[in-house]
């Protein structure tokens, strides 16, 4: 074990600040890293990695991204918070709003889980009803009422839901499986009048990468509509990532909220939550949903986001991600076939995931066959001894970001050849 790895785990719950970064589900030691940049990480023994996890989402520039370095030092010599409103966070949010056409208001906070948290109370004051819908598998943060059957970290662990939630606030969570129209119809027939939202992951991307249906989408939004429930798309992963508007933008659907993060603090903390006015008007202090935080809208973290924004508008950025996503789609899909291994890659853009089951790739949580993951620790193990630095869970995703080059995918995929060929025998979880 190294010292540093060690250090941590005498001071730390498992030696991390979030679970899945424990590498619990896959074994060894996780390196503590000392810096990245670009597409490159480096661990405190200075070993390099090419980077597939991209701090879970929000680097698509990449590490320590020249422009968004600059502006974060100088809003920083600006003063590190305020408390008041910034110019910086009116111009976030004229940003945002632009990527997001159907959405007036935008309320910014500190992370993902107090986005979703904060759109539910909103939907909730705004319904005056109680229930909640989410699906089997999605996660959108760590508050009481969403650790229900939840993707992400609870997938990994193989725990569906977390101990210290009250029944009483889960049992406001209905779960239902995703790609399964019928399945929501019949919980709307029962309690459709009860249900003050529906929240989904557009693109689910935290139990595999399974993608859904337009049709399915569709139908939820009218399921809503004829119910008078709301529509929650978290897009805290796919926002800014597929498109300039997220699954907003490439599906075409009119949600009444939808939740972002990651990207948009461009590796600083900041989120948020965004709809028509006449929702966003009943936060406080213009209505009765209360929702605060001291360092929402921070000036640094909003520069980091409009840096990354102002990137991302440059031309040809999508199709460059797309392309990068496809190539390593194919080096990775022509690995598995030339090894003879059951697998395939699911894709959506610069977001694959390595799906080690027989085709075809599963839509709902539970199609994902769970025998893949120990078949995923040996790789992930061999990777990283080759310089490959992959999320260390069999169902979580990998991000490219443009500092990705082509050299930096044909290591991506030598390793990953070789790492078949090993065979290792999969050993369990440590
Ligand atoms: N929603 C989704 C879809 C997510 O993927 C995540 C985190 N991975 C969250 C919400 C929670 O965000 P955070 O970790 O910033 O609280």
């Amino acid at each position: 074990m190294s010292g540093d790895w060690e250090r941590a785990t005498r001071v730390m719950p498992g030696g991390v600040s979030s679970p899945v970064r424990a590498f619990r589900s896959v074994g060894g030691t996780p390196p503590v890293v000392a810096r990245a940049h670009g597409a490159e990480i480096v661990d405190t023994a200075g070993r390099s990695y090419v980077d597939l996890v991209g701090s879970w989402g929000p680097l698509i520039l990449g590490h320590a991204h020249p422009a968004v370095l600059e502006a974060v030092v100088r809003a920083a010599r600006d003063g590190l918070s305020f408390g008041a409103t910034s110019v910086r966070e009116i111009e976030l949010a004229e940003r945002v709003l632009a990527r997001y056409p159907f959405a007036e208001r935008v309320r910014f906070v500190s992370t993902g889980t107090e986005a979703v948290m904060s759109a539910i109370r909103l939907a909730r004051g705004a319904t005056g009803r109680e229930r909640i819908v989410k699906f089997d598998g999605c996660y959108h943060g760590h508050s009481d009422g969403l650790l229900v059957k939840g993707g992400s970290g609870l997938a990994t662990l193989g725990v569906p839901d977390s101990a210290g939630v009250p029944a009483a606030i889960a049992g406001l969570t209905e779960v239902l499986p995703l790609d399964d129209e019928g399945a929501a119809d019949a919980l709307f027939a029962k309690k459709g009048g009860e249900i003050a939202a529906v929240l989904i992951e557009p693109l689910p991307a935290n139990s595999g990468l399974l993608v859904q249906r337009r049709e399915f989408l569709a139908h939820l939004r009218a399921l809503t509509a004829r119910h008078g429930a709301l529509l929650i798309l978290d897009e805290v992963i796919s926002g800014f990532r597929v498109a300039p508007g997220g699954m907003t933008e490439l599906t075409g659907i009119t949600p009444d909220l939808v939740t972002l993060g990651k990207i948009l603090g461009g590796g600083m903390p900041a989120a948020a939550y965004l709809g028509r006015a006449e929702l966003m008007e009943r936060l406080a202090p213009n209505g009765p949903v209360y929702q605060a935080g001291t360092l929402s809208g921070n000036p640094v973290a909003m520069a980091a986001g409009i840096a990354t924004l102002d990137a991302l508008a440059g031309p040809g950025v999508y199709s460059r991600l797309e392309a990068l996503g496809a190539e390593l789609e194919r080096g990775l899909a022509g690995a598995l076939a030339r090894a003879g291994e059951p697998g395939s890659v699911a894709r959506a853009g610069s977001i694959l995931w390595l799906c080690l089951q027989p085709p075809p790739a599963p839509r709902a949580w539970h199609a994902v066959r769970r025998e893949g993951a120990a078949r995923y620790a040996a790789l992930h193990r061999a990777l990283l001894a080759r310089g490959v630095w992959l999320a260390p869970s069999a169902f979580e995703v990998a991000f490219l970001s443009l500092a990705h080059t082509r050299e930096h995918l044909a290591r991506v995929v030598t390793a990953f050849a070789e790492a078949l060929a090993e065979r290792a025998p999969a050993a369990g979880p440590r």
